[in-house]
């Protein structure tokens, strides 16, 4: 089995800098070379989820009797204005499950550049521990409303921080945060993601670390995971040692 998933779209005024596409004084559109991705407005944002699910569509339909190909996506939580749009494309499109993930605290990404997360980080209060305890609030608010069947990338908020390969132990706000996170998770019977993408971002575990998979073993019983990712057998080497 493998699967199919692309990030729900947003609203402008939460594009991306490599999204928004320019206008010069005659009002005609440019992207610079590395901004190949921009999109006037986000009804264009709209239409890639248009596109996507007509492939997969065609995908799944193409290889049926070779694999099986679920199709979702990956949800955002940024602003109030983001649940309606969650809204509209599960009633638009019929997913087969969806990702609930958090990339934005204070409605600022936390995982596109070192200034942006400084930018969140000041709005928490100044500090790593501060927009940590924000990050795993925002993840609860969202974890309340969604109930995702998996829970992507469980703490994505260490890849820009002050040192990513830190424990959450030190931190006993932190740590109380996204131990009732895990138990909100594995109440409603929820899956957490293995994502492997941490090790490109120069980290040492995949998110989530190796502490909270141990966590989840020892007060969640949880024995299996499930993965589909590259560097597959780096993700898995620290799970084999938990073992
Ligand atoms: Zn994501």
């Amino acid at each position: 089995m493998y699967s199919l998933t692309e990030h729900m779209p947003r609203d402008v005024e939460d594009f991306y800098p490599e999204e928004v596409c320019y206008f010069d004084l005659e009002g005609i559109s440019f992207a610079q070379i590395s901004q190949i991705d921009t999109y006037p407005d986000a009804e264009s944002l709209a239409k890639v989820s248009d596109l996507f699910y007509d492939e997969a569509l065609r995908l799944r339909d193409k290889y049926k009797l070779q694999i099986k190909l679920p199709i979702g996506f990956e949800s955002e939580w940024i602003r109030p204005s983001t649940l309606p749009l969650i809204h509209n494309l599960r009633e638009k499109f019929s997913f087969d499950f969806f990702v609930g993930s958090v990339h934005h605290v204070h409605a600022i990404p936390i995982d596109f550049d070192r200034k942006m997360y400084e930018e969140a980080r000041n709005q928490a209060g100044g500090t790593d521990e501060k927009l940590f305890q924000d990050y795993f609030d925002t993840q609860y608010d969202m974890l309340q409303k969604l109930k995702p069947p998996i829970v992507g990338h469980f703490d994505l908020v260490r890849m820009l921080s002050d040192d990513g390969n830190r424990s959450f132990k030190q931190w006993e706000g932190v740590w109380s945060g996204l131990l009732r996170n895990l138990k909100f998770i594995a109440n409603y019977r929820g899956v957490l993601e293995i994502n492997s993408a941490a090790f490109r971002k120069g980290l040492s575990e995949p998110y989530p670390q190796v502490e909270i998979c141990k966590v989840c073993q020892l007060h969640f019983k949880t024995h299996s995971f499930v993965l589909i990712a590259a560097g597959i057998f780096e993700t898995w080497r620290p799970f084999l040692l938990v073992r």
